[in-house]
């Protein structure tokens, strides 16, 4: 017989299982209470959003944008992407023949009527590009047409060729709806921001989000394909620096309530538009200069972003970037008052950080303030959360471009996972909650007994208490067996006699002492534990 087949989540994916759920939870649950306490309120976003939105706000230079992102079409754009290939083939061999050309039209109008129907299902994009595009294609065909019939095959080829060529440029052209799980939430929070008019919201929009992310990016300890963050954004008109210190005053309020230990802040500016152009030059230029020496990732990045040269983890480039130009010291009038102002405040609320000049951030939109927080057991993964400034990302997604914004994201992967070795409570309860067995086993023996107990089970549960109640008759060994392999901390025992009596015997299986008790009693026995 054919083996069954074994399914595995797929590679950089996982599942995250009882017992360490409970400590998800509870890292959830206190980023709640503690980001509602600045006034921070909840967003719940999409998990797939337009793939254009993250092209355009996280950038096409990006390694996030350029080969890490799960994009995909609906099924209508897959019709097309079909039909797209029929027509080009077709195209190849119009000149064959009239069978042919007829084909090549055929093909052509099926092509369209297909986008046609996309639109309408939104599934093509109506955007100003496609519509210009389509209504192009609508003109050239009827005159391409028309000049075949009354021309004659083979006269003036040269200009029909062109026209040709122009139809295959606009056909190609045509874009359609690609879709793409998000690799992180800032841009869905602005895109949102943005769609429902928040800016008329008095003071700053506090918002805060939990969930999962996509990237493709190599699995490793503390990176996956999957990950989990919980972020926070503030959006408004002002930049204020108090408002960058505030923010990281909150993400230490949070790690010290969850006792993450080792926490270490670092901070840097990388200016504004206005100084830092030319720093980039600056540092390209050194770049250049150096260019055989360094690794094939950093001489991509010299074109494409310099900045992210600095993040490198090379032995062989280090010697390189030590002596490379410092943003900090070419930041204008402006940021450099935004920087020194901002760790002032950080002063001002007892916080300590270390100033890093080579962090930057990945993603384009970020500017002036950039933090990081790493933490202790995670490996060469050792960040547990990036934020930092992003002032022009409203304006840059059509939004009011005097709004401002400023957020960070923690990974809750790599947090929990800080927390395990730290020993915080991973595996066994501890600040997580409870720990993993039942309050309350009830052991029930006869019909009576089982209808008593389901009654008892709901008051139980109702004042709070987890009960195990088994759903079958058990012989009085293997029942109590099982409470102890639950690892339940009370036995109750109801049978004939205690039924009779009015009594459940109630057993400790921490030290087996056990005592007959009715149900008040019960309840005040089981409440002093
Ligand atoms: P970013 O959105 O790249 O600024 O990342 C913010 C935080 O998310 C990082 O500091 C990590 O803690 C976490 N993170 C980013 N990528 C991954 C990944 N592939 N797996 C796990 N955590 C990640």
């Amino acid at each position: 017989m054919a083996d069954k087949a074994k399914f595995q989540a797929i590679k950089g994916v996982r599942d995250i299982l009882p017992p360490e759920s409970a400590l998800w939870n509870y890292v959830e649950q206190t980023a709640r209470e503690v980001f509602g306490t600045f006034g921070f309120v909840e967003i719940r976003l999409p998990i797939m959003e337009q793939t254009d939105l993250f092209a355009r706000s996280v950038g096409q230079g990006t390694d996030i944008v350029s080969k890490e992102m799960y994009s995909f079409s609906d099924h209508t754009l897959r019709d097309l992407d079909g039909l797209r290939a029929q027509f080009l083939l077709q195209d190849l061999m119009f000149w064959l023949g009239p069978r042919e050309m007829e084909e090549y039209f055929k093909a052509l109008r099926s092509l369209l009527e297909a986008f046609d129907r996309g639109l309408k299902e939104e599934s093509a994009l109506g955007t100003e590009w496609n519509m210009a595009s389509r209504e192009r294609i609508g003109t050239l065909t009827h005159q391409f047409e028309h000049a075949i019939e009354s021309i004659g095959h083979a006269e003036n080829r040269d200009l029909l060729d062109e026209t040709r060529e122009e139809l295959k440029r606009q056909v190609e052209s045509l874009r359609v709806n690609v879709l793409t799980l998000r690799p992180e939430a800032t841009a869905s929070v602005v895109r949102a921001y943005i769609e429902h008019g928040m800016q008329v919201q008095p003071g700053n929009v506090k918002l805060y989000y939990m969930g999962p992310m996509f990237r493709r990016e190599r699995p490793q300890k503390g990176r996956y394909r999957q990950f989990y963050q919980i972020g926070a954004e503030v959006l408004g008109t002002s930049d204020a620096p108090g408002i960058d210190a505030e923010v990281i005053e909150m993400l230490m309020r949070l790690f010290e309530r969850l006792k993450l230990k080792g926490a270490v802040l670092n901070i840097n500016s990388i200016g504004d538009k206005n100084c830092r152009p030319a720093y980039v030059e600056q540092l390209r230029a050194e770049l250049q200069k150096e260019r055989e020496q360094l690794g094939a990732d950093s001489q991509r990045r010299i074109e494409t972003n310099p900045l992210r040269v600095l993040d490198s983890k090379l032995e062989s480039e280090q010697g390189i970037i030590a002596k490379l130009p410092r943003i900090a010291e070419h930041l204008c009038a402006d940021c450099r008052a935004h920087y020194d102002e901002v760790k002032r405040q950080l002063g001002l609320r007892g916080i300590a950080y270390q100033e890093n000049w080579r962090l930057v951030r990945g993603l384009d939109y970020y500017m002036r303030s950039t933090f990081e927080i790493t933490a202790p057991g995670l490996g060469s993964q050792n960040a547990v959360c990036g934020g930092g400034r992003y002032d022009g990302l409203v304006g840059l997604l059509g939004g009011p471009a005097t709004t401002k914004g400023i957020g960070f994201a923690i990974g809750t992967d790599r947090l929990v996972l800080s927390l395990q070795e730290a020993g915080e409570g991973g595996t066994t309860g501890g600040p997580a909650g409870k720990a993993v067995g039942p309050d309350v086993y009830l052991a029930w023996f006869g019909a009576a007994a089982q209808s008593a107990t389901i009654g008892l089970a709901r008051r139980l549960r109702d004042a709070g208490f987890v009960v195990e109640l088994p759903a079958v008759e058990m012989k009085f060994g293997k029942s109590l067996g099982l409470a102890d392999r639950l690892k339940a901390r009370h036995a109750v025992i109801v049978g004939d006699d205690e039924l009779a009596a009015g009594v459940v015997t109630v057993k400790r299986l921490s030290d087996g002492t056990q005592q007959k008790l009715g149900e008040p009693e019960l309840f005040s026995y089981l409440q002093a534990f």
